[in-house]
């Protein structure tokens, strides 16, 4: 029996999560769990689990009011709580589907107490993939994606890892596809609320429809799988059932096909990837059936770029892209900034960046608050609409 601790419980992934739990009682404990602001599931969620030892909440005030209600639970509050939350609730998996920065520290908490993380969280990758190594490498914790075009590819990857020439992330191309960029600069955030495939979180949503979703996925399987830059290309494929696919030196493609569904992912990533599952497999990806295929044009879709500034000079320049996106992407979200004023935030600040080699969490969590404050002050002056 695992004891899960979800991070993030209230979110789309959450949800989704425990949504699988109902189907499979036998297999997983519940310990646990986090909400940032909506704490409406709360109290189903305690009937429903007695095993539920301790809850965090993002904000203090709630935490203390629930406390009082539940006093058999320990309850936290604010970012440190979802340490505590850890370390109270001796889980043996956790599952962090908390979005942003936010992310990284239980990541690095979690495996650093030897833990399995089956992480959604991709920016704590884009952020901390060199810390996060670090620990994998000295044998501690065990990483389980739940990303689904990272899913796929730990599927195919399983079947066989040799002679691999290319590793092919997918990807729809977002709310705005079908727009040209002249055509971007008037969209309002309610437009790109509507992801064309997928249902997520309001973040992830707009950053695929820039794409910078894609570019921390590139991020995301370098350090997963440890393939270098020019191994790992996109493609723009419309209809979102090949989830990924690798392209082997023989010229066959092995791909994992089925419908937009993270359940499924998040299953593979909950069982450690110990549970039956099929990859398709065809001299041609255009022979899996009848699906869309485009070229990727980095002209389109600019962010991507940034993708290979992060994976060759590592060290701060994730941190910087990561905390420049967060802070436009939710300016954007309140209608303060414009669509296209995402990517000069992001440009600007990866262009002027000096960076740091091998930053320690602490240097990470300074970068992000920085590159935060000079988003926030060139927006409150008007530099970038
Ligand atoms: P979401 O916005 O729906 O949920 C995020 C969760 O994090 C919520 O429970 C929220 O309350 C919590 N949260 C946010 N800020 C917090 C804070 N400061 N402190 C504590 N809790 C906080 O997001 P999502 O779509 O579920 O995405 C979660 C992660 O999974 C993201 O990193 C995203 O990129 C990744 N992901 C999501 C999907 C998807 O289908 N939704 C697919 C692939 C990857
Ligand atoms: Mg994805």
């Amino acid at each position: 029996m695992e004891r899960l601790l979800i991070l993030g419980a209230s979110g789309s992934i959450g949800t989704q999560t425990l949504s699988l739990l109902t189907k499979c009682p036998d297999d997983f404990s519940l310990v646990g769990f986090s909400v940032g602001k909506r704490t409406r599931i709360i109290s189903s969620l305690i009937k429903k689990y007695p095993e539920i030892k301790g809850i965090c909440i993002q904000d203090k005030k709630k935490s203390e009011y629930f406390a009082y209600k539940y006093p058999e639970i320990k309850f936290f509050y604010g970012d440190d709580g979802l340490l505590s939350l850890i370390d109270y609730c001796s889980p043996t998996m956790v599952e962090n589907a908390l979005v942003g920065f936010v992310g990284l520290k239980p990541t690095i908490y979690a495996l650093s107490k030897n833990l399995k993380v089956a992480l959604a969280n991709k920016e704590a990758l884009v952020v901390g993939g060199e810390l996060v190594n670090e620990l994998l490498a000295q044998g501690k914790g065990k990483l389980y994606p739940i990303d689904s075009e990272h899913s796929a590819l730990w599927k195919c990857l399983k079947v066989d890892d040799r002679n691999v020439d290319k590793m092919i992330i997918t990807a729809s191309g977002g709310a705005f596809r079908k727009l040209n960029r002249d055509e971007l600069k008037n969209v309002k955030a309610k437009d790109a609320l509507a992801h064309p495939t997928w249902k997520m979180g309001a973040k992830i949503t707009i950053d695929c429809a820039t794409m910078v979703n894609k570019s921390f996925e590139i991020i995301e399987a370098h350090y997963l799988f440890n393939y270098p830059i020019n191994k790992i290309e996109v493609l723009l494929h419309d209809e979102s059932h090949i989830h990924s696919m690798l392209r082997y030196k023989n010229g066959l493609y092995r791909a994992e096909i089925s419908k937009p569904d993270m359940r499924n992912p998040i299953k593979f990533a909950l069982y450690e990837g110990l549970i039956p599952f099929k990859t398709y497999q065809a001299d041609d990806y255009h022979k899996f059936g009848d699906y869309h295929f485009h070229d990727f044009d980095i002209k389109r879709y600019p962010m991507v770029k940034f993708a290979r500034k992060v994976i060759k000079e590592k060290g701060s320049f994730g941190a910087v892209f990561n905390a420049a996106n967060e802070e436009a992407v939710y300016a954007f979200l309140r209608d303060e900034i414009s669509f296209l004023a995402i990517e000069k935030i992001i440009s600007k600040l990866m262009n002027k960046h000096i960076k740091i080699s091998h930053p320690s969490l602490e240097e990470l969590i300074k970068i992000d608050r920085e590159t935060r404050e000079e988003v926030r002050n060139m927006i409150k002056k008007g530099e970038i609409r």
